[in-house]
């Protein structure tokens, strides 16, 4: 079996200690690829660092709405030019976070569209994030829908908002929430009318340990998107290893990645 953590954020400092070790452990795990998605300028340049220099990581760039309020032209521009390096496959996270509004609602928005515009220009898929917008992100999203398609990272919206991304073409991207039997309650009745070929499996990682590992780790790592996949296939009734091949093909339909890109199993 194969998996893809189709988002992490392992250039977090939170790795540093054991970078390589946490990349091993994934590795054993059958988990061949990992998306490294960029928050900030700075943590684009760090991911992009560490995956020059490892196969089977990739980068997204871009700016999250958490720190929009300090986002600029020039800061977009410096992304741009990083774009065309071989282990850029998309563009964010990018979206509207309205829970704890790091930034105002207005930078939040005017950061989305310009990034969309981007993304398109570029020709990049893009990586979606989403809390508690009530329809406005929906709103937004309609009005400029990324050609290249997008995920709808670490889903947590509810039926209707489901439908409408699936109406629009986006993946939906599976935390381990899903793993929680509370906070995952109403992810985990969704998941079923989800289409297999739309669904991504993630970790989030360092946030979000599911509940498997919770007991054991404070820090998620992408080793244990397993958990979070198992779940997912058990809830959905699916047989494991043609739902992980289908939705590691997922991931490299979405983000471009050809098969030879990603690390071989048993490679080092
Ligand atoms: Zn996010
Ligand atoms: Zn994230």
């Amino acid at each position: 079996m194969r998996l893809f953590d189709s988002h992490s954020h392992i250039d977090d400092r939170a790795f540093d200690n054991d970078r390589d070790a946490v990349l091993a452990r994934a590795h054993e795990a059958g988990v061949l690829g990992v998306m490294l998605v960029g928050i900030t300028q700075k943590t684009c340049m760090r991911a992009l660092e560490i995956a020059a220099a490892t196969s089977g990581l990739f980068v997204s760039l871009g700016v999250h709405p958490h720190d929009c309020k300090s986002c600029s032209e020039k800061i977009m521009q410096s992304l741009v030019s990083l774009a065309g390096r071989p282990k850029v496959k998309a563009w964010g996270e990018t979206g509207l976070d309205f829970d704890r509004m790091f930034s105002p609602q207005k930078d939040q928005e005017r950061w989305f569209v310009r990034q969309l515009e981007i993304a398109a220009e570029l020709g990049l898929p893009v990586i979606l994030h989403e809390r508690s917008t009530k329809g406005r992100f929906l709103e937004m999203l309609k009005a400029h829908l990324p050609p290249q398609g997008c995920v709808v990272h670490c889903f947590s919206g509810s039926k209707k908002e489901l439908s409408s991304y699936l109406d629009m073409g986006c993946f939906i991207g599976i935390t381990g929430i899903v793993t929680n039997k509370t906070r995952g309650e109403e992810l985990r009745r969704q998941v079923r009318s989800i289409p297999a070929n739309r669904l991504l499996v993630e970790t989030d990682a360092p946030y979000l340990v599911p509940s498997p590992e919770r007991n054991k780790f404070r820090r998620n790592e992408p080793a244990f998107v397993k958990s979070t996949f198992l779940e997912l296939a058990h809830l959905r009734g699916d047989e494991p290893a043609k739902l992980a091949e289908q939705t590691f093909q997922n991931t490299l339909l979405l983000y471009g990645i050809d098969e030879t890109e990603v690390a071989a199993p048993g490679a080092p």
